[in-house]
């Protein structure tokens, strides 16, 4: 039977918390299978059974806490059948890679019942595969390819060792708002903050009629590709309102300063309505005018719960290599009108004092804004099955 074996480390260790992770890790694993695949537990390791096992070890690698994954096969426990199946490994490597001259046989028995320990795995099955492969020779110390034997419940055996992405099944930490821009860099914020096991509510804030349907279109295509990563969801409201209230009434070089603490504020409420404990952003220091400590500090104030802010000790080539690596970089360079591209002043404080933005504020009806805004809410779900998203509106 096919397999892609799949290996746990971190979670493996939390003690009596185990169980708990590892019926998270299930449930993410099963999301990206196809109808005809399953997948089981046993001893410390998933194994997903399928007819296609490098294109199910592709769909697994974007699951968090997968550590390493292995496609290859189940057998018996019996020697000749572990020996096909070794010979089968061989013969598709040397398919995908006719330079490969060199192999190991890595042999690991934890059920003692198996006759053979596994050193006599590893001889018998290194001859077998010199008979069967006369043009290769083995080499212990730096080998082409490693052919891998564990002797479990049955017999896996596998050709490589594929790192998946570590962190913790998402969910597993818990909810939190992610304020989603069009940007590179909240997308990413997102991937670090799943990536820690938290599930996300994605909140964009929109400008209509200043910014235009395809801003919030972008946003939309963001989170399909959020949601490889992990099930979300997306709720966009209007800050139009707010927006012009403040142009209105408070110090042009306040401006965003203020904005950034509206949309906290809002993001903030409705996380309580839900089960939120944090929020998350795309934020570093130093990038732009508005993240500077003094700004931070000042817009932080304005809410109670945890800010998160993954990116903090991230260079921007560094954010773009990771915006790249998960797939969002190409959409978040298209053009959009972002509403703070749009009423951004001239010079932006870079070292907003709050009492002047508190000062400020006194001009503006802060919880109508805010209840205003809630109001203008629209939601959506995208869910990953198998290889694709599906999503639905749901208010
Ligand atoms: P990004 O690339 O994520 O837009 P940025 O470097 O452009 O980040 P800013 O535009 O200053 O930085 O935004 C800082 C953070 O504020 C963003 O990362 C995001 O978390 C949040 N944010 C900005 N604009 C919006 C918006 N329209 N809706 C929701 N959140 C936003
Ligand atoms: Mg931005």
């Amino acid at each position: 039977m096919k397999v892609v074996v799949i290996r746990y480390g971190e979670i493996g260790l939390k003690g009596k918390n185990r169980s708990f992770f590892e019926r998270m890790l299930k449930k993410q694993i099963q999301r990206v299978l196809k109808p005809d695949e399953e997948v089981h537990h046993d001893f410390g390791r998933f194994y997903v059974y399928t007819q296609e096992p490098l294109d199910a070890a592709a769909r697994l690698k974007e699951v968090f806490g997968v550590v390493t994954l292995s496609p290859g096969a189940s057998v018996e426990l019996d020697m000749r059948e572990i020996e096909e199946a070794a010979a089968t490994v061989l013969a598709s490597a040397l398919a995908e890679d006719p330079s490969i001259r060199t192999f190991k046989v890595e042999a690991r028995r934890s059920n003692k019942v198996f006759p053979h320990t596994s050193p006599e795995i590893s001889q018998r099955l290194g001859a077998f595969l010199l008979g069967r492969f006369p043009s290769m020779r083995v080499d212990v110390h730096d080998p082409h390819i490693t052919v891998g034997v564990e002797v479990r419940q049955s017999a896996l055996v596998f050709g490589q060792v594929i790192p998946g992405p570590g962190g913790l099944p998402v969910g597993s930490a818990g909810r939190a708002g992610l304020l989603l821009s069009g940007g590179i860099d909240s997308p990413v914020a997102g991937y670090l903050a799943m990536k820690r096991g938290v599930m996300l509510d994605c909140i964009h804030f929109h400008t209509f009629p200043y910014t235009s349907e395809r801003s919030v279109d972008k946003v939309r295509r963001l989170c399909i590709e959020l949601s490889k990563w992990g099930d979300l969801s997306l709720h966009l409201f209007s800050l139009t309102e707010v927006v012009e209230a403040i142009k209105q009434s408070c110090p042009d070089k306040l401006t965003i300063t203020i904005m950034r603490r509206f949309m906290l504020r809002i993001a903030e409420a409705f996380c309580r309505q839900g089960r939120g404990l944090a929020l998350v952003t795309g934020e570093s220091l130093g990038q732009v005018a508005s993240q500077t400590l003094e700004s931070l500090y000042c817009i932080e104030h304005a809410v109670s719960v945890p800010v998160l802010r993954p990116l903090i000790g991230f260079d921007k080539t560094e954010i773009v290599a990771m915006a790249r690596r998960m797939g969002t970089y190409e959409l978040s360079v298209e053009p959009f009108d972002d509403c703070c591209s749009l009423f951004v002043p001239r010079n932006p404080s870079t070292q907003p004092r709050l009492e002047q933005v508190i000062c400020a504020e006194d001009a503006l009806d802060v919880q109508g804004l805010v209840d205003a805004a809630l109001g203008t809410r629209e939601s959506w779900s995208y869910y990953r099955r198998g290889q694709g998203v599906e999503s639905t509106r749901w208010q």
